[in-house]
């Protein structure tokens, strides 16, 4: 072996640990050490590294976290040790109640209670084997939930490797997205022109059960571990305060603000303690968990059929306010979607005056027999937009008024049409009108705003009124505003008249990912069009590419990739790139990155897509082995494949590769294939 050669090794078990240390500091304890460029620098020399090496990529490395491709359902798992829920209740006196049952069945005992706070996500079970993660699932129905191990990869607080390596140690937690992540990720829906998630809970659940582990990566979802399930080979500590110590000292993220209590008034305290201070979390509490702390007496109180008897969770109210629904206003968005849009006798809640919530849809009103004039209840749900959770019929008077929506545009009088929403689960009513004045005003307003062309001066009032003046009709149109046109307008003059224009010269230079996410194409969110704009040179190649070559780039799913292609298929979206074309607007990326075809290694250029269950290879190992040696795995089969690789219950993919004809391999093809 040459010296060069074992500098690299003992570089690469450096960097591996190194980078284990500061995800740890930085996702975990929330102390980073260093910055997140000499972070980053780090982790590019591992994986420079492991590119020169594959063979020593394993599968606990911090560079192997979001891997494998996109899969067509979940597994099925059975938890050894069933996932319970926990009786819960509202009020102290059950509280109490709980408590004096427990003393009276372990007579003579001095017990203590852990309060913890009650993380609002969804419950996960984690397995360890020799320390390293192998599989996580779903609490499902508790027996049996769903394999969501590729996507709990991507979660940054999970170690992929624990700092001892007892046989088998089985977790349980909680996987929740903190308050930061749900709003930058629902600004983002939001500014794609997608629904957003009405509170973290569902957020979080709809993240981990993406099919696909890139979007679920893009997704800053975090972990909190609070118990155990089934052990062997270690010796677990006597009682919940010392397990959820060695658990941190494991590298786990563990609760905060956990008491341990000594009597029933220490526990009451310890709940509206938390309860005072839980506002102040970077994430959503729904209650107290209260657990005795000893855990051999545990075994003595037992279970009922659903929850634990030696645990309880106190549950608390959410912030509501009771007020009149004046009247349902109806507005279009961008894309011409219809939402109604509550509006209340302004009321007091949960720190600022409210006087609109959001009522999602039609079938929701009916759903919840909300009708004008009626008093509701209205929540706010992790401190987004209100919503109305119910109205008191008790309290009408008779004048009350069912609410229909309109079955034309309120802005444009032409009728509405019904779509199935993003989600399958509802339906949308849309203005099919694409010159209708509220949609025209959208689409300006998005392609002006700071995240798209950052046209300085362009704000809502001046956009409505260059519509409604027909100065401006689609985004090609702002290039040929003069200064004259616009200095007599509202709030105008000739000074920022002048400025309007020089800004919208500016934007003439942008990057394209600014552009093409302006364009306000359906599910391209900025996030989208960077990458859009990494892997294409300029627009005209981004709009000669049909769907699948779309679905090739990293992160861009189906959806985004069927959206693209019908936006640049329509000839009137064809005609405006004509025009911004015309008016000098730069259509070239300067952000591309030709792909490093890795240029060596038996596989390379070849693109594989895997289907079904192989025999002995997990999917993310079969990607591993393909990408180390020069291939790439694509979502979906297209002529562009070169193989599939399939095994047992392959899905609809195989019928694809037959019918154009591409070779099916068995994982035994695939291993001689690569030798
Ligand atoms: P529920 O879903 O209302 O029955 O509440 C029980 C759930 O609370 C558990 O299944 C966990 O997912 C969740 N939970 C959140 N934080 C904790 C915690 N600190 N200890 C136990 N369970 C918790
Ligand atoms: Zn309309």
């Amino acid at each position: 072996m040459s010296a060069s050669h074992e500098r690299d090794q003992l570089r690469h078990r450096q960097l591996v640990e190194e980078l284990r240390r500061h995800e740890h500091a930085y996702y975990v304890l929330h102390r980073p050490v260093i910055s997140d460029a000499e972070f980053d620098r780090l982790e590019r020399e591992l994986k420079d590294l492991e590119a020169r090496h594959p063979d020593w990529v394993s599968a606990d490395s911090p560079t192997q976290r979001v891997g494998g491709s996109v899969s067509e359902g979940f597994r099925s798992v059975r938890h050894t040790v069933p996932l319970m829920s926990l009786d819960n209740t509202y009020s102290p006196d059950e509280v109490k109640a709980f408590l004096a049952r427990a003393e009276k069945q372990l007579p003579g005992e001095a017990l203590e209670w852990t309060v913890e706070p009650k993380v609002d996500g969804l419950s996960i079970s984690l397995r360890y084997e020799q320390g390293v993660f192998v599989q996580g699932a779903t609490r499902g129905d508790g027996t049996t939930g769903d394999d969501v191990t590729s996507n709990l990869r991507t979660i940054r607080s999970l170690p992929l490797k624990l700092r001892e390596a007892p046989a088998l140690l089985e977790l349980r937690g909680e996987i929740y997205l903190p308050l930061a992540g749900f709003r930058r990720l629902n600004a983002e829906r939001e500014s794609a022109g997608e629904e957003p998630f009405s509170n973290p809970r569902n957020a979080a659940a709809g993240s981990l059960k993406q099919l696909d582990p890139r979007i679920t990566a893009q997704r800053p979802l975090a972990l909190v571990s609070y118990g155990i399930g089934a052990v062997s080979g270690v010796e677990v500590p006597a009682d919940q305060a010392g397990l959820l110590q060695w658990l941190g000292q494991l590298g786990l993220p563990i609760p905060e603000h956990v008491t341990v209590a000594r009597s029933t008034d220490e526990v009451l305290h310890a709940i509206s303690e938390l309860d005072r201070i839980r506002r102040d979390f970077g994430y959503e509490t729904d209650g107290a968990v209260v657990k005795l702390n000893r855990l051999s007496l545990r075994d003595r109180l037992g279970f009922t059929a659903k929850a634990p008897r030696w645990a309880m969770a106190y549950k608390y109210a959410s912030e509501q306010a009771q007020t009149r629904l004046r009247s349902i206003t109806v507005q279009v968005g961008r894309t011409g979607k219809l939402t109604p849009v509550a509006e209340l006798e302004p009321v007091f809640l949960a720190g600022s005056t409210v006087a609109r919530a959001t009522l999602h849809n039609e079938e929701e009103i009916r759903r919840k027999d909300i009708r004008i004039g009626d008093q509701v209840v209205i929540e706010k749900a992790g401190e987004v937009i209100p919503a109305v959770i119910r109205s008191l019929p008790e309290c009408r008077t008779g004048a009350e008024v069912l609410f229909t929506l309109p079955r034309t545009c309120p802005e444009c009088g032409t009728p509405v049409t019904r779509e199935s929403t993003a989600d399958g689960e509802g339906v949308d009513w849309r203005c099919p009108n694409l010159d209708c004045p509220a949609q025209v005003r959208g689409r300006i307003g998005h392609w002006c705003s700071r995240g798209a062309m950052d046209i300085d001066g362009a704000g809502d009032v001046l956009v409505a009124q260059v519509v409604q003046q027909g100065l401006v009709r689609d985004v090609a149109d702002l290039y040929r505003l003069r200064a004259p046109e616009v200095q007599d307008l509202e709030r105008m003059g000739e000074k920022s008249a002048k400025n309007l224009i020089e800004a919208i010269e500016v934007s003439k230079s942008r990057d394209l990912w600014r552009l093409v996410f302006g364009l306000g194409i359906l599910h391209v969110g900025a996030g989208a069009a960077k990458a859009l704009a990494r892997a294409f040179p300029d627009l005209d190649s981004l709009a000669a590419a049909g769907a699948s070559q779309l679905c090739e780039v990293p992160d861009i799913g189906d959806v985004i990739a069927r959206s693209v292609e019908e936006w640049f298929a329509d000839p009137r979206n064809r005609d405006l790139i004509g025009r911004l074309r015309q008016a000098g607007l730069n259509l070239s990326s300067s952000t591309y990155r030709p792909p490093d075809v890795a240029s060596t290694g038996p596989l390379s250029g070849k693109t594989f897509v895997l289907t079904g269950t192989l025999p002995s290879l997990s999917r993310e190992a079969a990607t591993a082995e393909i990408e180390r040696r020069g291939g790439r795995v694509a979502s979906s089969v297209s002529r562009k494949t070169d193989y599939v690789l399939a095994g047992a219950e392959p899905g609809s993919k195989i019928e694809k590769a037959r019918q154009l004809g591409i070779p099916i391999l068995s994982e035994a093809d695939f291993v001689n294939l690569c030798s």
